[in-house]
């Protein structure tokens, strides 16, 4: 499977201490996205400029000739030819450079998750399944939930929801919790947020709803893009009509603007503000006056 990530200690990403896995891979394309690494499913080189010393070694052993030494002496990237190969990482004696994403086993995997099972015990924890979106590599995703689930750890699969329904079912099987991630009610806004419609995730929310696995809506707030009263209404209305009690507010931030910078890629958000506490609690009061269970995470 191709990993992007393994956090251990996790507290943000269910109940308990975690170990959270991210699956490198996304159908979406949030605006907004805090890992911005995760969306290509491909290794991805990561280059943070500030941390340069400027000595020219990459650009004498990358073997696909991708970096060139500019006029001004700065590097510049020609990522159409780099093939993610982690040369220029390992001569990197400044850790100026980095490669996102990794093809590990599942047995490796579990190896790093099997470190921490008392942990787990004592604080009501287990594996949280994260991304990118973990169903765009299904037979990897249900091997890993299978071997948890034989180990005797929680799991907890984190989904953008925007998955084919057999594959999400399948999954399913071996699932504790499900933090499927709500992003705006409107199909049209949604895609332009996102970069698809929103009908496939809520069906696939009020499927998962109808089955009985516990399941809490996530909702990154995101000033100007989904925290109007309009969508916050129509959201809480979604949920008391597919009979789901607890939702997570995930308020903005802007901590991933270097991971951008890094790989290139424009940060189009980068002008909207962190939400201040009076609105993440105007919202939460919106939610829960029509009888939700709100977490600011
Ligand atoms: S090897 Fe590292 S420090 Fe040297 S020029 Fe390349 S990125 Fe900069
Ligand atoms: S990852 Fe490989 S191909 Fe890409 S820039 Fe570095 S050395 Fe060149």
């Amino acid at each position: 499977m191709m990993i992007f990530d393994i956090q251990r200690f996790s507290v943000q990403d269910g109940p308990g201490l975690r170990t959270t896995v991210f699956f490198k891979g996304c159908p979406l394309q949030c605006l907004w996205c805090s890992n911005p690494e995760s969306q290509s499913a491909l290794p991805q080189l990561l280059y943070f400029e500030t941390r340069c010393t400027y000595c020219y070694q990459c650009v004498d052993v990358c073997p696909a000739g991708a970096i060139h030494k500019a006029d001004d002496g700065r590097l510049i990237l020609d990522r159409q030819q780099c093939t993610g190969c982690g040369t220029c990482v390992e001569e990197c004696l400044a850790g100026a450079r980095s490669i996102s994403g990794k093809q590990m086993t599942v047995d490796e995997v579990c190896n790093i998750i099997e470190k921490d099972m008392s942990y787990y015990r004592n604080s009501g924890g287990g594996v949280t399944v994260s991304g990118g979106e973990a169903t765009c590599q299904p037979e990897s995703l249900v091997q890993l939930l299978v071997r948890c689930r034989e180990m005797g750890v929680h799991t907890c699969l984190d989904t953008c929801g925007y998955a084919d329904w057999d594959i999400l079912r399948e999954a399913l099987k071996h699932v504790d919790l499900v933090l499927m991630d709500n992003k705006q009610m409107n199909t049209d806004i949604h895609k332009k947020l996102t970069g698809v419609g929103n009908e496939r995730i809520l069906e696939n929310t009020a499927r998962v709803a109808s089955m009985g696995v516990p399941m809490v809506i996530r909702v990154p707030l995101i000033p100007g893009c989904n925290d109007s009263e309009e969508n916050i209404t129509q959201l809480g209305q979604f949920m008391k009509a597919t009979g789901l009690l607890r939702v997570d507010l995930l308020p903005y931030h802007r901590f991933s603007t270097g991971k951008y910078q890094a790989l290139g890629k424009e940060y189009k958000l980068a002008e909207i503000p962190n939400p201040d506490e009076d609105e993440v609690r105007r919202v939460a009061n919106n939610l829960e006056a029509l009888g939700l269970v709100v977490t600011i995470v």
